[in-house]
């Protein structure tokens, strides 16, 4: 905000309000240089800048045309001094379609999206497109749930279009809560309007009139920006009673989560919908044939419907040629923990962990070895340096133990315990369960104290094996999601990391 005043107001002192223009937008992606400065046309990229380089940006570069050498990205060898954002390997690995948006336009002004072709996959829907036509495109595609299941996106919207009921709904899950994810975050905060168009193409498609979206209450800047975008899409017609002229009616209205991590599971965020405690409930039913109020649902998180206008307007062949056999597209990740690069990345399906970890992130800081990666929060599992050069999609990973999740990525160092890692996400889980169903409530916190005692150096014979047998029988009897995952990161440490544990008792600490 200082940032943005002191441009303001350098602007204003040097008479350019009428040449130049201060835009903020979303996330630009690299975290690790932020506060970020793009000036067009010329497309130059500062990174941390400061409120006091705003008079050398305004009398250097917009007033005189000259770049500021001192503010330009370098690289982590300090070789090059790329210009623009395309000639930095962080960005020219990526390929933004779910991005495409973010940091380039304006949120909080439609018209911005309109220019960058949005609402127009909405009009080719409502104005040439049946029901059926819009769903066997979402299934030509093969678009996969970006939520973490990786289940067929298409398939879920037939399910919902052949369910019969006399009202419908349309959700969406924004209530990102694993640990160091921020992908939907990024995505509500830069193009609120994708996910708007996205929800009303959905609608039409599976004969649903009204949306939620149920978003975290943690991300005030994206509920904000929903909100505005919501009255924007109103007041041109783009939502409500007679979208397009052609009498399609749709509306879409924010639901604001308490901060349960258990509210993310489907069918706990459809009951906390309800206004009731969200807990889940077992399944079947499934929502496409009774979800939120007893009604056929159709629930997709964020990223996946983020894709659905991209894949309207390109084609499905267009989508389903970038990525892998069975995963195609991209996936966003939120890169963090031991890394150079932190920040937000997409790349096709099928990328090598190496290209993410070395090319993108730029390597692990001091030069240290990489040791795992961890995938999918809480109910996924680390991803060892053995795998470096395995291709990232839904079925790799869950070969190897881990999963695609929704997008979390932590790197851990040579100097990370292992063991403490499974403990950090096991504390997790105990934490956010809801308590309702024994596997979970009771059996996750005898695991958490056997991991106390091994991480103090009090283990004992046996632990190992007796933390295996509670994490089988949990997985198989927890209710929901939220249990079946939580001993995951503990069973893939033991399977990469056994070692560790075994150190821990042997040598007491
Ligand atoms: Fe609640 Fe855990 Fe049971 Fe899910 S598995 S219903 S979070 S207690």
């Amino acid at each position: 905000q200082q940032l943005i005043e002191a441009l303001n107001n350098e602007i204003e002192r040097l008479h350019l309000s009428n040449e130049v223009k201060v835009v903020q937008t979303g996330c630009l992606g690299l975290c690790e240089r932020g506060p970020n400065v793009v000036i067009y046309p010329e497309g130059a990229y500062y990174c941390h800048v400061k409120p006091e380089d705003a008079r050398d940006i305004a009398e250097e570069h917009l007033l005189k045309g000259r770049i500021v050498q001192r503010l330009l990205y370098r690289d982590i060898a300090e070789e090059h001094l790329p210009l623009s954002l395309n000639e930095i390997d962080f960005y020219n690995r990526q390929r933004r379609i779910v991005l495409k948006n973010c940091g380039v336009i304006d949120p909080e002004n439609i018209e911005e999206y309109i220019g960058a072709d949005g609402y127009q996959a909405l009009a080719k829907v409502l104005t040439g497109m049946t029901q059926q036509e819009v769903i066997d495109t979402i299934k030509k595609s093969g678009l996969r749930g970006r939520g973490g299941a990786g289940f067929p996106t298409g398939l879920k919207w037939q399910f919902t279009h052949d369910a019969i009921g006399d009202k419908k709904y349309v959700l969406c899950n924004a209530d990102e809560g694993d640990p160091g994810a921020f992908m939907d975050r990024s995505v509500l905060e830069g193009d609120p309007h994708a996910l708007l168009e996205a929800m009303t193409i959905a609608g039409y498609a599976v004969g649903a009139d009204q949306g939620y979206i149920y978003v975290r209450a943690e991300y005030p800047l994206a509920v904000k920006r929903l909100n505005i975008a919501i009255n924007q899409a109103r007041e041109y017609g783009l939502l409500g009673s007679n979208i397009f002229g052609t009498g399609f009616k749709f509306d879409i209205d924010l639901r604001l989560g308490a901060g349960a991590f258990v509210c993310g599971e489907e069918t706990a965020l459809m009951t906390s919908i309800e206004g009731k405690r969200g807990e889940p409930r077992p399944r079947p039913p499934f929502p496409a044939n009774k979800g939120v109020f007893g009604k056929p649902t159709l629930l997709n998180n964020v990223e996946t419907y983020a894709n659905v206008p991209q894949i309207i307007l390109n084609g499905p062949e267009w989508f389903a040629s970038i990525g892998t056999d069975k995963s195609k597209g991209t996936k966003v990740f939120a890169l963090g923990g031991k890394i150079n690069n932190t920040g937000l990345v997409e790349i096709p399906m099928g990328t090598t962990l190496r290209e993410v970890i070395y090319d993108i992130g730029g390597g692990i800081p001091q030069g240290k070895a990489f040791k795992a990666a961890q995938t999918g929060g809480p109910s996924g599992g680390c991803i060892p340096a053995q795998f470096l050069d395995m291709p990232i999609e839904y079925d790799s990973l869950i070969q190897i133990g881990s999963m695609m999740g929704s997008g979390g990525m932590i790197v851990m160092d040579e100097d990370n315990c292992m063991v403490d890692i499974a403990r950090f996400f096991l504390q997790f889980t105990v934490d956010e369960s809801c308590g309702k169903c024994p596997p979970c409530r009771i059996g996750t916190k005898r695991m958490l104290e056997i991991l106390d005692r091994i991480v103090e150096g009090k283990g004992k014979e046996g632990d190992i094996e007796l933390l295996e047998t509670l994490a089988k029988n949990i997985k198989a009897s927890a209710l929901c999601g939220l249990g079946q995952t939580a001993p995951n990161p503990v069973l893939s440490t033991l399977k990469y990391f056994r070692d560790e544990y075994e150190a821990h008792i042997r040598d007491k600490k």
